[in-house]
C-alpha cells in the first residue's frame, strides 16, 4: 500500500492539500527533512511522514506542536 514518492508527486500533493510551498528540491525519503514555506511566509521543517500522515503542514507559530499529555 505504500505510493512511491516522487518530488513532482509531492509538490502536486502539496498544492492541492495545504497552504504550504516546497522549498526543497529533491526527496530521498519519508524519514528526510524537507524545507516548507508556511503561508505566512515563515520557514519550517518537516519529514514528509509527519506532514502528509501527521497534516503538520503549518510551521510551529501557526500550527503549534501538540503538548504531550
Ligand atoms: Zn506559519
Amino acid at each position: 500500500m505504500s505510493k512511491k514518492w516522487t518530488l513532482p508527486a509531492i509538490q502536486e500533493y502539496i498544492a492541492k492539500n495545504s497552504d504550504s510551498k516546497l522549498l526543497s528540491t529533491e526527496f530521498k525519503g519519508f524519514s528526510q527533512k524537507l524545507d516548507f514555506e508556511c503561508a505566512c511566509g515563515a520557514h519550517f521543517q518537516k519529514t514528509w511522514k509527519k506532514f502528509k500522515e501527521n497534516k503538520q503542514q503549518k510551521c510551529d507559530v501557526c500550527q503549534p506542536p501538540k503538548e504531550s499529555r
